[in-house]
């Protein structure tokens, strides 16, 4: 189990230190900025939709390792994904760092997390999972349409 945790935390510095989407996109169609009081981290979110296809999407910002490494993974794991997946994937990862039970909307299946299992631990923390979470509630506000919004977790 040890040899998994430092697996985890490789994975969280790597894209904390180089991350990866990094930058402002031209051409975005939505964008949204998130902001958590608690440890002062910052981001920015940027997507191009295409339909209902999230074609591209980075991100800027500056915050805790935890929140850019989240942020660069949701990233990573998100393009060319649909919106209805992205925010499938958002409600399964919210549940896992909040240590609840996931339950699919009917008729959905389960969303795989692949590569963001690695914030998992984040649930050993509740002060964090703000940090985890919160490239995810600016991309939500973006594509939902509140772009003048910032979002700030509760
Ligand atoms: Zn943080």
């Amino acid at each position: 189990m040890s040899d998994l945790r430092e697996l985890y935390q490789e994975t969280i510095l790597d894209h904390s230190k180089r991350p990866k989407n990094f930058g402002k996109l031209e051409g975005a169609t939505h964008h949204a900025e998130g902001y958590n009081p608690l440890c002062g981290d910052r981001v920015e979110v940027f997507v191009a939709l295409d339909g209902e296809r999230l074609a591209d999407i980075r991100f800027l910002g500056q915050g805790c390792a935890i929140s850019t490494a989240s942020a660069s993974l949701m990233t990573e794991t998100l393009k060319g994904k649909t919106l209805t997946e992205a925010l499938a994937l958002f409600e399964k990862l919210h549940d896992v760092v909040t240590g609840q039970e996931h339950h699919p909307k009917a008729g959905a299946s389960e969303p795989e997390l692949g590569k963001l299992a690695v914030l998992e631990g984040v649930k050993q923390y509740p002060l964090r999972v703000k940090c985890a979470t919160l490239a995810w509630h600016a991309l939500k506000n973006a594509v939902t349409g509140k772009t003048e919004d910032v979002a700030v977790t509760e």
